[in-house]
């Protein structure tokens, strides 16, 4: 079984397009999206019918929690609230009922599949090796896959229980060892924070066992003119060519 794993889209049309086009050319058996198709970006329609008429298992992330009214908006930067609440405002009813139906967890061929972290599925950022310990500790899975931090990279932990953070380089397939847990953030497609803006995919071969990320560049200043024309903050529009 292949699957394309892809996260945080942000309603970014252009973006998600270039993503599944590229995807489709790994032959995936099964899409799986990592949460947050929404917020941030100017599409959220669109980008939720995408990816619910392409059958992508799909979690919960905490912009899609929050674009239904689900948590409460102080937990959110004013940037992130400003889009919020656009996004609440822009959302058709059909697209508001399936964010709000997305469960937090999935069982991905035996991996979990969560949008933050095994412990804490919506709000949790993974960012360092204490905090990937933390979750190893917290939670039996052998392979897990996340997003939310829009910064793709794996964490191992050996059998001895020695743990390492690994860079996940565009293109090269990461052979998985059966007896190392990892916990594998697949970045994000909508929003890069890696400073790479390309848009960020991964496939998981898992007769193969290996993990390849995927860097996609799609046309930025489109999606930067439809944020710019409407009522959102035009640093959501910058922050794109940088991938910061
Ligand atoms: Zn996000």
């Amino acid at each position: 079984m292949r699957y394309a794993i892809f996260s945080d889209v942000h309603a970014n049309l252009e973006a998600l397009e270039r993503v599944l086009a590229h995807a489709a050319r790994a032959q995936p058996d099964v899409y799986v999206c990592l949460g947050d198709v929404v917020g941030y970006g100017p599409d959220p329609n669109e980008c939720v019918a995408r990816v619910r008429d392409l059958g992508a298992a799909t979690v919960a992330g905490n912009h899609d929690q929050a674009a239904v009214g689900a948590v409460d908006l102080e937990r959110f930067s004013a940037l992130a609230r400003a889009a919020i609440e656009w996004t609440q405002g822009a959302l058709d009813p059909a697209a508001r009922a399936w964010l709000a139906a997305l469960p937090l967890r999935r069982d991905i061929g035996g991996c979990l599949a969560v949008h933050g972290s095994p412990r804490d599925p919506v709000e949790e950022y993974i960012l360092d090796l204490p905090g990937a310990l933390a979750n190893f500790s917290a939670d039996p899975f052998a392979r897990c896959f996340v997003g939310h931090t829009h910064v793709p990279g794996a964490f191992a932990l050996e059998p001895d229980g020695r743990l390492g953070a690994t860079e996940l380089a565009p293109g090269s397939a990461v052979r998985l060892r059966p007896e190392v847990r990892y916990l594998i953030n697949v970045g994000s497609v909508g929003q890069p924070r890696d400073g790479d803006p390309r848009a960020s995919f991964l496939v998981y071969d898992a007769d193969a066992a290996t993990v390849t990320l995927r860097r996609v560049p799609y046309a930025i200043e489109k999606t930067q003119a439809k944020i710019t024309a409407l009522d959102l903050p035009p640093l959501l529009a910058e922050r794109l060519a940088f991938g910061r």
